[in-house]
C-alpha cells in the first residue's frame, strides 16, 4: 500500500466560501492508479499552519498532493513557506518565465513584476508544467516522500495532475491495482439490503471489502480488492457479483455507477414505447432527470407541471369531484392525472406524482412528506403512497426516484 494524503490550502475552504472539490478529483484520479488516499485535509493560508503540516505529513506520507496558495498576491504563501520548510532559497525559471510571457502576450497583455514572479520556485523542485496558468507546479522529495504543491484553480490542477503528475508518480512507485465493482440498487433500505445478503457478506473473503454507499433512495454496494494481478481481482470481484445477484436482483437496476433514468431509457427504447409525466410536487424535476440526457427524445414525449389544480383539471382532465372529494393530494388525482397525461399527450405510458413537498402545506391528514405517485399504461393504472421528509429539496428527489423505480419495475415485470 502506497499511502497518499491530499492537502487543500486555502482560507476559501475554510471558511465555507468555496467547495473542496479538488479533494474529490483528486482522490479519485490517485485511487484509480493504485494509490491508497488516506487522509484530506483544508488547511489556512497561514506559515506555521502549512510547516505543521508538511511535518506531520512527511512522517506517515509516501505522497502528498497539495493545492492552492500559488497565486502572485500577499495572501498566497504556499511557495515561499515550501522553500522555508526544506531550507532552500528561489531561482527564477527561465522556461516557466517563457510560458507566462507567452500566455500574457497571446491575450495582448504585459507581465508586469508581480506576474513574473510566479517563475519564482525553491531551487530544489522540478516543474510541473501548467498547461492552464501561470503558476507552475512543484514536485519536491524528501526522504522517500513526495510533495507535489499545484495551484488552486481546480481545472489547472486537474489537468496538471493527469498529464504531468500521475505518469511521474507511476515511474516512482509501482502501486498495485485497486479494483471497484458497484452495484447499484433502489427501492431497498441499506439495512434490508444487509440482512438479505448477510451469509454472503460474511463469506466474503477478507481481502475483498463490501462498502454500502445509500444516496436519496438508492444504495450503491462497493466491492473493492487490490493486488498486482488486475484480471484475477476482477474474475474473483465478478464471482462474487454473480453470487448475490440472485438474492437481490429485484432491486438492482445497474452496474459501475450507470444512472437508473438511462436504464429506464433504453428499456422504453427496446419497447419502442413513449413516455410522458404529470408533475405536481416535483415540479419539472422528473421531466429535468430524462432530458438532462441525450437522445431522450427517443422516448420522451413531454409532461405537464400540473402544479395548479386548474391545470390538473383543464389540461390532464382531473375531475372537479376527486378534488373536492378526495383532495390535491390523493390516490385518485394522482390516478386521474397519470391516466389523463398518457391520453392527452398519446403515449404508451403516463406517469404523475402529487404531493405536500414542503416547507408548508401540511395538514395533521396530510402532512408535510405525504406524495402519491401514479403509472399508467393501456392495462393498467395504479398508484403508490409514499410518507417522505419535512425537507422540500429532498422530498422533490426522493418523489423523483420514487418514480423511477415504479417504471422500472412495470417495464421489467417486477412486482
Ligand atoms: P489559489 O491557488 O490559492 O490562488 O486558488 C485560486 C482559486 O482556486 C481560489 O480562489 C478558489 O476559487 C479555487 N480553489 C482553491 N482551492 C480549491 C479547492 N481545494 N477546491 C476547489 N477550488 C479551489
Ligand atoms: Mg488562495
Amino acid at each position: 500500500m502506497i499511502p497518499a494524503y491530499i492537502v487543500a490550502i486555502g482560507d476559501e475552504l475554510l471558511y465555507g466560501q468555496t467547495l473542496n472539490t479538488n479533494a474529490y478529483h483528486l482522490s479519485k484520479m490517485l485511487t484509480d492508479v493504485g494509490f491508497k488516499v488516506i487522509k484530506h485535509l483544508s488547511i489556512a493560508d497561514e506559515r506555521q499552519v502549512i510547516l505543521d503540516t508538511l511535518d506531520e505529513m512527511a512522517k506517515v506520507a509516501k505522497v502528498v498532493l497539495i493545492t492552492g496558495g500559488l497565486g502572485p498576491t500577499k495572501d498566497d504563501i504556499t511557495k515561499k513557506t515550501f522553500a522555508e520548510y526544506f531550507g532552500v532559497g528561489m531561482r527564477r525559471d527561465e522556461n516557466v518565465l517563457k510560458h507566462i510571457d507567452d500566455l500574457f502576450s497571446s491575450r495582448g497583455r504585459m507581465m508586469t513584476e508581480m506576474n513574473k514572479s510566479q517563475a519564482d520556485v525553491p531551487t530544489n523542485c522540478k516543474i510541473m508544467h501548467n498547461a492552464y496558468g501561470t503558476a507552475p507546479g512543484m514536485w519536491f522529495e524528501k526522504e522517500g516522500c513526495i510533495f507535489v504543491s499545484m495551484p488552486g484553480v481546480p481545472h489547472e490542477t486537474l489537468s496538471m495532475t493527469e498529464k504531468e503528475v500521475i505518469p511521474r508518480l507511476l515511474e516512482y512507485f509501482k502501486p498495485p491495482f485497486i479494483v471497484h465493482k458497484k452495484i447499484e440498487t433502489i427501492g431497498v433500505p441499506e439495512s434490508i439490503l444487509a440482512q438479505t445478503i448477510e451469509e454472503w457478506e460474511n463469506a466474503l473473503p477478507s481481502h475483498i471489502r463490501l462498502a454500502y454507499l445509500p444516496h436519496l433512495g438508492k444504495v450503491t454496494l462497493r466491492l473493492t480488492s487490490e493486488g498486482d494481478d488486475k484480471e484475477k481481482i476482477e474474475t474473483e470481484l465478478d464471482e462474487q457479483v454473480k453470487k448475490v445477484i440472485p438474492l437481490i436482483e429485484k432491486y438492482v437496476y445497474g452496474y459501475d455507477g450507470e444512472l437508473i433514468e438511462e436504464i429506464i431509457g433504453n428499456l422504453l427504447k427496446e419497447k419502442n414505447f413513449r413516455l410522458s409525466i404529470a408533475e405536481s410536487c416535483t415540479g419539472g424535476y422528473a421531466a429535468r432527470t430524462f432530458t438532462q440526457h441525450d437522445g431522450s427524445s427517443a422516448f420522451f414525449e413531454g409532461g405537464v407541471i400540473a402544479y395548479s389544480n386548474d391545470v390538473k383539471m383543464k389540461v390532464l382532465g382531473v375531475k372537479l369531484d376527486t378534488i373536492i372529494k378526495h383532495g390535491a393530494v390523493s390516490e385518485q388525482t394522482a390516478l386521474e392525472m397519470a391516466e389523463g397525461v398518457r391520453k392527452t399527450l398519446g403515449t404508451n405510458i403516463g406517469i404523475s406524482t402529487t404531493g405536500v413537498a414542503g416547507t408548508g402545506g401540511g395538514t395533521p391528514e396530510k402532512p408535510v412528506g405525504t406524495v402519491w405517485i401514479a403509472y399508467s399504461d393501456e392495462n393498467e393504472t395504479v398508484a403508490k403512497k409514499y410518507q417522505l421528509t419535512k425537507n422540500r429539496n429532498l422530498n422533490i428527489q426522493l418523489t423523483t426516484n420514487a418514480v423511477l423505480n415504479l417504471l422500472r419495475k412495470k417495464l421489467k415485470g417486477i412486482e
